[in-house]
């Protein structure tokens, strides 16, 4: 049997590109499925363009390739389970299921992997906000759809309720009592089926609900970290992992709170491509072809900024000013407001004096 491998990736955003880059160097050829034929996947690989609920193309990339996997949660998971062979798709469409509803996900991460989340219930019309404690303040999140903040309500006093029962009785969803967290973290976490490999914890700053900035490893004790890397391990067995998750986590004094899983590579594991003996776009693919992981390990303390729309030119002259930071352009074409055009990641101490760009100026 060949070792090379022909990979079909859904989305071909800045995601799948990194993950075909990955596939690319070890050997394997990469087809991607993207509406746009001139997506950053295209650079790296061939483009078969057409919606991603078309059942027609996705049976083409299926028929074309030995392993399809995914690089963003809302592909049309139905439409995959009509067209795959049998273990075509090691990550599975459950995994897509659970990520792609709130409710579901709540469910798999309380019950089912049995860490600890925000408490929570299940609201299915603003009935359900009635009898709420307004001593406690909440954030209000639609099961479906919402990304980055939006579909989301946080509820901290009566005045919040008019907003609150319009989102309530507009589609269904997940009242979550509000964390006051010290820091956001996240962690990664690969497997192969059997086997799992888990990168260092990552400390996140968001603005506007964006990701701004990723300091790892995150400011937090020993015991914490080692916490946070055990429960991403722990969600990752439950699923028999395929392929590369994110945790995102809220870090309190004394404990961790899972917010949310990603089933893919995630913005805050950019770091791991230079940082890291292994990015988790490499351990991705070899995750989802079935090989064994290798252990992670940080080089050096790192940090990784954004460069949204707004911030190409100041990213272009910061790299002139500090040729060592590693600058990364998703080859996008348009560069629009708050969309996400590039990275840096660069080695360093001191985080706090690595400023972002557009800081105080432009977010
Ligand atoms: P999400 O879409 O669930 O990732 O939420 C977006 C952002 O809202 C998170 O990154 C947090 O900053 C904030 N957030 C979400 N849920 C909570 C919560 N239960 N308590 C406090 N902040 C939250």
């Amino acid at each position: 049997m060949s070792s090379t491998k022909t990979i079909g990736i859904i989305g071909g955003g800045q995601l799948g590109q990194m993950m075909a880059i990955s596939a690319i160097y070890m050997g394997h050829k990469v087809i991607t499925l993207d509406p746009a034929s001139d997506c950053p996947s295209s650079r790296v690989s061939e483009v078969i363009a057409a919606p991603y609920d078309d059942v027609d193309a996705l049976r083409q990339l299926a028929d074309r390739c030995d392993v399809l996997t995914y690089e963003f949660e809302n592909v049309d998971a139905d439409g995959l389970d009509a067209v795959i062979k049998d273990g075509q798709l090691p990550q599975g469409t459950e995994l897509l299921r659970i990520s792609q509803n709130r409710i579901f996900e709540k469910d798999f991460l309380s019950n089912k992997a049995q860490v600890t989340v925000a408490p929570y219930k299940v609201v299915t019309s603003s009935l359900d906000l009635e009898d709420i404690d307004l001593s406690k303040n909440y954030v209000l999140k639609t099961a479906t759809g919402g990304y980055d903040g939006h579909g989301q309500k946080v509820i901290t006093s009566a005045e919040d309720l008019e907003e609150a029962n319009a989102l309530a009785n507009s589609a269904e969803c997940v009242l979550e009592e509000f964390v006051n967290f010290d820091l956001e973290i996240s962690v990664i976490v690969s497997g192969n089926g059997k086997d799992v490999t888990v990168f260092p914890v990552q400390e996140n700053i968001h603005r506007n609900n964006i990701l701004s900035k990723t300091i790892v490893p995150a400011r937090i004790s020993d015991r914490l970290a080692d916490r946070a890397k055990a429960i991403a391990v722990k969600i990752a067995e439950q699923l028999n992992l395929s392929g590369t998750l994110c945790v995102e986590m809220f870090a309190t004094a004394d404990d961790i709170i899972v917010n949310e899983i990603a089933p893919r590579p995630h913005n805050s594991g950019h770091y791991s491509i230079e940082a890291c003996d292994f990015s988790q776009f490499d351990t991705h693919i070899l995750g989802v072809l079935g090989a064994p992981l290798p252990a992670i390990n940080l080089h050096e303390p790192a940090v990784m900024l954004n460069i949204l729309g707004q911030h190409v030119e100041a990213a272009e002259r910061y790299v002139t000013e500090n040729p060592s930071a590693h600058l990364h352009m998703y080859g996008k074409l348009e560069a629009k407001h708050n969309r996400k055009m590039g990275h840096v990641t660069l080695f360093s101490n001191e985080p706090d004096n690595v400023v972002e760009f557009g800081k105080g100026i432009d977010f």
